[in-house]
């Protein structure tokens, strides 16, 4: 019980963040990377880039679902340790966007994965996908309390 309170606690004091592309345009993965500068620094909450998702807490997903990344997004979830997050980046992860109507796209991440926040735009902006970051390690802490 202790053990388990430290460790939310923890993981609300530091969200490790792993960014899968899926084939996006490339204007959300800017926009995110720009939140790890020193403009935003988004390490200051204890936000933090990582190289794989077997280190990650969130994975931060950017572009839409298709056939040809659907094994590739499955694995990238199933290699990730529990409890982990997923957030939906742009109008593409969100819901297909642009490419919704397209023959090989089967729409947003939620179609194949859980999604724990959505994050709206055609990019969103660095400071709303920090605020979304903030407010998931926000819930993870109300969680904690509520134990
Ligand atoms: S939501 Fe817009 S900016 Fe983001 S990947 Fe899709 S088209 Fe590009």
């Amino acid at each position: 019980m202790l053990l388990s309170k430290l460790k939310s606690w923890s993981r609300k004091k530091s969200l490790w963040v792993f960014h899968v592309n899926t084939g996006s345009c490339n204007g959300c993965d800017i926009e995110i990377l720009d939140i790890f500068t020193p403009r935003y620094d988004a390490e200051r909450f204890g936000i933090k880039l990582v190289g794989s998702p077997r280190h990650a807490d969130v994975l931060c997903v950017t572009g839409a679902i298709t056939r040809k990344n659907i094994d590739k997004v499955k694995t990238i979830y199933d290699q990730t340790p529990n409890p982990k997050y997923v957030v939906a980046i742009g109008a593409c992860a969100v819901s297909g966007g642009i490419v919704r109507e397209a023959y090989n796209v089967l729409g947003g991440v939620d179609k194949l994965i859980p999604v724990d926040a959505y994050v709206y735009g055609c990019p969103p902006s660095s400071e709303t996908i920090l605020f979304a970051l903030k407010e998931l390690s926000n819930k993870i802490g109300e969680k904690t309390n509520e134990r």
